[in-house]
């Protein structure tokens, strides 16, 4: 799953984020699902399960007790295995907010689930990849830890340099 977690976002998968981040867990589903149906590789369960607790949140805002617990069932599966980061989303941190949400559903109860508090829902925390291109040698580079360097030619830098402002 490593080498699956090279690489860019798809860009349904960042849009689909955004919404998430934003409370609209309907149409963040919706462009998860196109960024999963047009992704081939194997990211696409990561897709997929982010998906899921889009749809969860839904669920839970929705009053929808068991369809809640079900799809965040499904979530579990389909995230568990990835690195705690992966193509630059905070999958750990991901995981463990939807457990403690999940938690809080439970300890509620289909009864009470209209009490939930909404504050538990945390924003996906990602860094979306950077792409440089070699001025010397037109090659892609490689970005670690704000180093910056091509594989052709050996050209590197340090982002700071740049002067520009990354979080
Ligand atoms: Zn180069």
């Amino acid at each position: 799953m490593e080498d699956d977690c090279t690489g860019p976002l798809h860009p349904k998968a960042i849009e689909g984020m955004k919404l998430f981040n934003e409370g609209k867990f309907f149409d963040s589903h919706e462009e998860l699902e196109i960024a999963w149906n047009e992704e081939a590789g194997k990211v696409r369960d990561l897709y997929q399960g982010i998906l899921q607790v889009a749809v969860t949140y839904l669920h839970i805002t929705r009053g929808n007790y068991d369809g809640a617990i079900k799809v965040h069932e499904r979530s579990l599966r389909r995230l568990k295995d990835w690195p705690d980061v992966c193509r630059g989303i905070q999958v750990g941190k991901f995981r463990k907010d939807a457990e403690i949400v999940v938690q809080q559903v439970q300890k509620l109860g289909p009864e009470n689930i209209s009490r939930f508090n909404p504050v538990l829902f945390k924003p996906i925390q990602w860094n979306e990849k950077r792409v440089w291109t070699c001025d010397k040698c037109g090659s892609e580079m490689y970005e670690k830890n704000c180093k910056v360097s091509c594989p052709n030619c050996g050209n590197r830098f340090d982002c700071s340099d740049l002067n520009i402002y990354f979080d």
